[in-house]
């Protein structure tokens, strides 16, 4: 099904969604001097062809206004004219699109998930044991063991997507790119949210327990 064909009420429905996350993360500071993307997909879905509204590059996410949003295909290339230019990082959003067929990607940049990254940079991965909120990423098992994948951060942004496939893990909706920030994605804008708010409990979780084993030596 071509974009044209979406119907225009199913795009209205993503974007006002996207909104209101928008504001509630910006309202956290999620969304420091302008980082940070979110992006929702609209309309049928095969890992060769699909379609997404994904946050404008270079907004200030504090604000709400017209230019907040536009469509990109699976490449990454606008739906429609317009003079808005996708979030640079549109690339790795339609990597984890393709990868996973999921309906939403947010990506934030906290100082938690940045000093995460480079405490556990060593051996590529965030280890959390046993705490609770593994199972906001429907993982049941008792005392549960997660290593959150940490992948190689690149100024040039498509350095960074072939790592993307390697590194993912299928019990885990999101990755953390060094220093940089955490990708989080769900069947939904409710579970992407969701993997996202429990990413980031457990980041500073994680930071704030190697703390204090440190200073009880
Ligand atoms: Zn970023």
């Amino acid at each position: 099904m071509s974009f044209a064909n979406i119907p225009s009420e199913d795009k209205q429905r993503v974007v006002s969604e996207l909104s209101a996350i928008k504001a509630d993360f910006a309202s956290r500071g999620w969304f420091a001097g302008t980082s940070g993307n979110l992006s929702m997909r609209v309309g049928p879905f095969s890992p060769d062809e699909f379609s997404f509204a994904i946050t404008a590059s270079g907004k200030d996410k504090s604000q709400t206004t017209p230019e907040d949003f536009l469509f990109v295909d699976q490449s990454g290339q606008p739906c429609e004219t317009t003079k808005l230019k996708p979030s640079a990082e549109t690339v790795i959003h339609c990597e984890i699109y393709r990868l996973t067929g999921c309906g939403a990607i947010f990506h934030t940049h906290t100082v938690f998930n940045n000093l995460v990254s480079e405490l556990f940079w060593g051996s590529r991965s965030v280890p959390v044991e046993g705490v609770e909120l593994i199972k906001g990423f429907n993982i049941w098992d008792e005392e549960a063991v997660i290593n959150i994948p940490i992948l190689s951060n690149f100024a040039d942004v498509p350095r960074i997507v072939p790592e993307i496939a390697d590194r993912m893990d299928s019990r885990i909706p999101g990755i953390l790119l060094r220093k940089h920030g955490i990708y989080a994605w769900g069947q939904n804008a409710f579970e992407a949210k969701r993997h996202l708010e429990a990413f980031e409990f457990l980041f500073e979780y994680v930071y704030r327990w190697e703390l204090l084993k440190k200073s009880s030596i």
